[in-house]
């Protein structure tokens, strides 16, 4: 292979522009933002306001096929066409979410794009960077601070300690906290119960933070989350214990768009990261619309394939952002696809036609789900060096006989250079097609039918199937209005039914609805299909294992 180097060693060879110079490329003045260092900052949300009646730029919506073990390389390519469009003049900023560090010290190594499209500088950004998660866990764990104090000081509200719904966070991916028993010790230590840790990724507070419009907004949905049931049955809210003030207080400097650049000096926002089942799995609305304010082009992406993060982006996050999305980059890679079509990781190396065009099916149903909203998109072949001539040629040839627009897209290998034809590709898309963007369901359609219409529009399914909880639930909510609210399906992202054996594109499949959660301050409910983690486990060999610093703060092994 020609390139060796590994993703860090790439970016600590980069030489990175002064941040302010960043910030003045896009038009910022000085009080529009602070640094935090020389090679991040903080864009202010005020700075969003003043440029109120600037034109927006378009929106570049980046997905995938379903992922696979072989990996598809989204933020990769996110991060290499925002350089390809710069290197051809069109001014763009690209819209990323943090890492969380669960992920990266366990299975997946960093999350900052790879090879020569990269957002830097990458040891920060895969570990504390602006501490944004870290105020998320902080904002989180004292709001159950504040609740196991209010049973402790006599319970006025009335709370059953067996239902509270708020459970606490760590940014680790640690087991052994999923289940925990707190408050033991005695009478001075609190109200013994059973409580519980999810990953800081998969908190509330994390999917408001990304979703909120400003700290106003902020304070609201925090003051709307469901924390509990009292021993009556009736809800109880952050604004009954009155705290929304103070856990807005400790989010006001993470509600600011982190700033940082690629390898190439592209301005990009690198803001929030919610997960892609149980949340909506995209970047902060704040720094897509800051970005689409600033540049002619945005570039962002959603989490997992297009099941999932598409999906919630264009029914949920579009909504809460008021904005729409002016084409869709749809990720493959051929490895990826020629899983689809049955192969296993061992045998990927080998040249395969049949097994790409069994795989192709996956994608087929993805480029689906993009026209059923209505919107222009271009398939993009993430290239790997062993790749073959003739497996690329298979698939541009699937592409042009379906009239499907596509790009070979060897940003990994060559940086913007690599994405030049996917940028134009995606500038025709969006001057030549005039979309119709819609949602695929409206709100006031009851929770029913906004999951039946998901599972056969996006996912292919044929039917849904309720457990008797759920279907308690579906009651349950509609009585406090909460149908109202878009829906957040949890699934599998390695399948488009929730069983992650059913590759390629199943077909006549029933999907399991195990239990619904609802997510008032975020604003949406949550539907648990499968099992779903919400506290990853480390494997036997965790990434970390890897990973070190010298003496002289030299940083190795985070890929
Ligand atoms: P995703 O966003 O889909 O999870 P990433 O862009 O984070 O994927 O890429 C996952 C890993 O795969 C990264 O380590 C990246 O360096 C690597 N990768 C991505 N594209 C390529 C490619 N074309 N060739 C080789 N490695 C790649």
């Amino acid at each position: 292979p020609k390139n060796v180097k590994s993703d860090i060693e790439i970016a600590q060879a980069a030489k990175l522009k002064p941040i302010g110079e960043i910030a003045e490329q896009l038009g910022l003045e000085e009080n529009d933002w602070e640094p935090y260092g020389n090679s991040k900052a903080k864009v202010f949300v005020k700075t969003l306001d003043k440029l109120r009646n600037q034109a927006d730029g378009k929106i570049i919506l980046v997905t995938s096929i379903n992922p696979t073990p072989a990996g598809e390389g989204k933020s990769t390519v996110t991060v290499g066409l925002g350089q390809a469009l710069n290197k051809i003049g069109r001014k763009t900023v690209i819209a990323l979410r943090e890492p969380s560090l669960g992920p990266t010290m366990g299975i997946k190594g960093g999350a900052a794009g790879g090879g020569y499209a990269q957002v830097v500088p990458m040891e920060d950004i895969n570990l504390h960077f602006t501490g944004d998660f870290h105020a998320i866990t902080a904002a989180h764990n004292a709001l159950s601070a504040f609740l196991d104090n209010h049973l402790h000081q006599g319970n006025a509200l009335h709370i059953d300690p067996q239902r509270i719904v708020w459970k606490r966070v760590l940014d680790l991916n640690d087991r052994s906290l999923r289940h925990v028993v707190i408050g033991l010790g005695g009478r001075v230590d609190g109200v013994p119960r059973e409580d519980g840790f999810d990953i800081t990724v998969a908190s509330e507070i994390m999917a408001i933070l990304c979703l909120s419009e400003n700290l106003a907004d902020l304070k609201q949905r925090l003051s709307r989350m469901l924390i509990a049931y009292t021993y009556e049955g009736d809800p109880v809210f952050v604004r009954d214990l009155k705290v929304e003030g103070a856990l807005t207080l400790l989010l006001k400097n993470a509600l600011h768009p982190n700033l940082v650049q690629t390898l190439e000096n592209t301005p990009a926002f690198v803001h929030g990261g919610p997960f892609a089942n149980i949340a909506h799995g995209c970047n902060s609305v704040l720094a897509t619309k800051l970005g689409a304010k600033l540049g002619e082009f945005l570039v962002t992406e959603a989490g997992f394939g297009a099941d999932l993060g598409a999906e919630k982006f264009l029914d949920i996050t579009t909504r809460a952002g008021h904005f729409e999305p002016s084409a869709v980059v749809i990720v493959a890679t051929i490895r990826a696809l020629k899983m689809h079509g049955g192969l296993t990781k061992e045998e990927l190396k080998t040249e395969d036609l049949k097994a790409l065009m069994h795989g192709m099916e996956n994608l087929a149903c993805h480029i689906d789900t993009i026209k059923s909203f209505g919107l222009p998109y271009v398939v993009a072949i993430n290239h790997f060096i062993f790749d073959t001539d003739r497996e690329v040629k298979y698939i541009q040839e699937w592409c042009a006989a379906h009239h499907h627009p596509v790009a070979l897209t060897k940003v990994w290998e060559l940086g913007g250079d690599g994405g030049t034809e996917l940028a134009q590709r995606v500038i025709d898309t969006i001057e030549k097609n005039e979309h119709h963007f819609k949602p695929l369901y409206s709100l006031t359609d009851s929770l029913e039918s906004k999951i039946k219409t998901i599972v056969t529009k996006v996912y292919g399914g044929k039917d849904v199937d309720y457990s008797p909880k759920a279907r308690k639930q579906l009651k349950d909510f509609a009585k406090y209005g909460w149908d109202q609210l878009p829906v957040c399906i949890a699934k599998t992202q390695y399948s488009l039914s929730d069983d992650p054996k059913l590759i390629g594109r199943p077909k006549d499949f029933t999907i399991h609805v195990r239990e619904l959660k609802v997510s008032v301050g975020a604003g949406f409910v949550v539907v648990m299909t499968g099992n779903v983690l919400t506290m990853p486990g480390l494997p036997k060999h965790p990434a970390a294992l890897n990973m070190n610093v010298d003496e002289g703060g030299k940083v190795t092994g985070l890929f």
